[in-house]
């Protein structure tokens, strides 16, 4: 079964997803890492990031790939440099372009496949766009003053005030909602999990049991 968590930033898609693909003995896909490498690409080419024919055109030549929980441009693993406060100002740019997401969404279905159907799916589109007929569709929310408290503590923030913080991440997540092509949304047959006011153990018990009740 394909289990899909989608959601803004901060609210802790990420661990949630990996917590629910180790109770379901299953691997996880972290969409997120693809299109931030295909955003470490553009920049190492030097190439306009609001020129899509030249982005899609070195995205067309990169290898993305992501092996066991680790994300590979070229065959290198770029999982520090993903994660820089550069990239992250930039992904919204590059994850807009549609020839992109295009690439990046035919490897991740494929990734799946592979897979025998079973994973767990975190991103930003993946129950409305990649996978509409999963039987599992979770939508991550939590208030902003909480998500921004939860990014203060990712790497990429490590030297930016509170206030930064919130205004960067309220950029990206205007930016990913209304871009044309697969916007940031909850499927209309989402279960809605507010993480505010819940520990992780709750938001992973809260989703396994929606898994539990999913139709096959
Ligand atoms: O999840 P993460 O914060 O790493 O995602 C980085 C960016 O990648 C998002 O802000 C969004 O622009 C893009 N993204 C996307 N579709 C996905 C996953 C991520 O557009 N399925």
């Amino acid at each position: 079964m394909v289990i899909t968590i989608d959601g803004p930033s901060g609210v802790g898609k990420s661990t949630v997803t990996r917590r629910v693909a180790a109770a379901r003995g299953v691997d996880y896909l972290d969409t997120g890492s693809m299109y931030r490498a295909a955003t470490v690409a553009a920049l190492r080419a030097g190439v306009p990031l609001d020129d899509p024919v030249a982005v899609t055109d070195v995205i067309e030549r990169s290898d993305i790939r992501y092996v066991d929980g680790v994300i590979l441009l070229n065959g290198e693993d770029v999982s520090d440099d993903v994660r820089t406060d550069e990239v992250t100002g930039a992904v919204s740019a590059v994850s807009a372009i549609p020839a992109v997401r295009h690439r990046l969404v035919e490897f991740q279905r494929a990734w799946v496949t592979e897979r025998g159907g079973n994973a767990v799916v975190e991103g930003r589109d993946i129950g409305t766009v990649v996978f509409p007929d999963a039987p599992a569709k979770i939508f991550l929310t939590a208030r902003p003053e909480v998500r921004s408290a939860r990014r203060a503590g990712d790497a990429e923030a490590a030297n930016l005030s509170a206030e930064t913080i919130e205004t960067k991440m309220r950029e990206r997540d205007r930016q990913d909602s209304t871009r044309a092509v697969s916007p940031l949304a909850a499927a209309d047959d989402a279960i809605i999990i507010d993480t505010s006011d819940l520990s992780l153990g709750e938001v992973v018990e809260s989703v396994l049991e929606v898994v539990a009740h999913a139709r096959c």
